[in-house]
């Protein structure tokens, strides 16, 4: 089981996503345990609930300040050991290796950042990792925090039922995908390469390898080289 506790402020934005499909399913298994904290509910400032202010020094925009966070975080964390993410575009490149990593780690604490990002103490002293999703910047942490949760909800065993297999998926062995097909094998004259008809197991296998080398070769030829250097 992996637990996320997700600061955030707009608890609202995770209700779609989170209660369908293969992460409902993984929340009503306890293979997932979700829990979303409003960052609001944590300002000193109750009246007002304000939890940014200025960057010192200037400059446009707002930062959220580090009370907040500082008492979310404590108290989220209790005497529990948990690992604190933010989602950054400053920070490393998210990929499958670190949603595999993470699986192993039981409890994550994440944090969405909103406006101009967060006040860098929080950085320096509370978050442990940080990941990006991309290169261009995002309104909010919200949808990084969904991306996370998800890519690495399916690797946990038991998540991903017997038709969602995780087997030869994009990014194993540094390889993208190839292409796949199902019924009808004529689709208004489209029709499915025959190998893939002919019950020949062992030409399959080696059709779909050379398809996916030829696809990453394409597309991704930076994953190759990783490939060759790890093989
Ligand atoms: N001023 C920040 C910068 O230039 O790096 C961008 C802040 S962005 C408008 C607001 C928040 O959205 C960030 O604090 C972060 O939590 C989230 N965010 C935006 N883009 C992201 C990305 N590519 N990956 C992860 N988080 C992102």
């Amino acid at each position: 089981m992996v637990r996320f506790d997700i600061i955030t402020l707009f608890p609202n934005a995770f209700d779609g996503i989170f209660s369908e499909s293969i992460l409902k399913r993984a929340q009503d298994a306890k293979k997932v345990v979700i829990h979303i904290h409003d960052l609001r509910d944590y300002s000193a400032d109750q009246k007002k609930r304000r939890v940014d202010d200025r960057p010192f020094g200037g400059g446009p925009g707002m930062l959220l300040s580090p009370q907040p966070l500082f008492d979310a975080i404590k108290k989220i964390k209790g005497r529990r050991k948990a690992i604190v993410i933010y989602v950054t575009p400053s920070g490393p490149s998210f990929s499958q290796l670190h949603a595999k990593r993470l699986t192993k780690l039981k409890n994550l604490i994440i944090i969405c950042g909103h406006y101009e990002g967060i006040d860098e103490r929080v950085r320096e002293q509370l978050v442990d990792e940080e990941f990006s999703i991309g290169d261009y910047v995002l309104t909010g942490g919200e949808i990084p925090a969904m991306v996370l949760v998800d890519a690495v909800s399916r690797l946990i065993p038991g998540v991903l039922g017997k038709d969602e297999s995780l087997v030869n998926e994009s990014f194993e062995a540094n390889l993208l995908e190839g292409p796949q097909y199902t019924r009808p094998a004529d689709f208004r004259g489209l029709k499915v390469p025959d190998v893939l008809l002919s019950g020949h197991h062992k030409q399959i296998e080696q059709w779909r390898q050379a398809q996916a080398v030829q696809r990453t070769e394409k597309i991704r030829p930076d994953l190759l080289q990783k490939r060759r250097k790890t093989s």
